[in-house]
């Protein structure tokens, strides 16, 4: 069992169950130079955040299973019907009505390119990804957004065709589970956990 909080939802409503909030020691922060007079506490905090996906939840499990779901407006009032969002927006921001989802799956493999990138050598708090980052943003035809990501092998280049993978093995239901290699990579020399879907 975990020592962390889990969630499920049964009859529309979430269920907590286990410790969302862990204590910890403190501990005294002295100074050094005089007479270790006290100067603080250091206050150790571990919680677990509960983030709902909401009507973004079949993106996330799509990953898993090797699917890019985008969306697009089909409302025929709009000015701007049959715009196409990647990353996917539930709501169409011109007329706000509800977005179809679609599989955009086939169209990703075929189309995208690498529209900018930066590399970082440094990241935040609680980064998961190998050091340095390659961040791509990555285009794809007939589509009015770019995606933010990262290459997971290769030196990207602008304009340079990428392919998607997928971490289908033991997936993390989040936006890491996506990632891009350049073209010709052989499926044995992905990263671990990652497939072509
Ligand atoms: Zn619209």
């Amino acid at each position: 069992m975990s020592i962390f909080g889990t969630v499920t939802v049964k009859n529309g409503k979430y269920r907590v169950k286990g410790d969302f909030h862990h204590i910890t020691p403190n501990t005294p922060i002295r100074n050094e130079n005089e007479g270790r007079r006290l100067m603080g506490v250091t206050n150790p905090r571990e919680m677990t955040y509960i983030h709902s996906y909401g009507g973004e939840a079949i993106f996330f499990e799509g990953l898993g299973k090797g699917m890019i779901y985008g969306t697009r407006c089909d409302n025929p009032g709009c000015e701007f019907k049959g715009t196409v969002y990647l990353p996917f927006r539930i709501h169409c921001p011109d007329c706000l009505a509800k977005n179809t989802v679609i599989d955009m799956t086939e169209l990703c493999k075929k189309t995208a390119k690498v529209h900018t990138f930066m590399v970082c050598e440094r990241s935040g708090a609680f980064n998961t990804l190998e050091l340095p980052i390659k961040f791509i943003n990555v285009e794809f035809e007939g589509v009015s957004t770019i995606l933010m990501s990262y290459l997971s092998i290769g030196d990207p280049k602008f304009g340079m065709p990428v392919v998607p993978i997928f971490r289908t093995v033991g997936p993390t239901f989040t936006i890491t589970d996506l990632s891009w290699v350049k073209e010709g990579v052989p499926a044995d020399q992905l990263p671990m956990g990652f497939t072509y879907g």
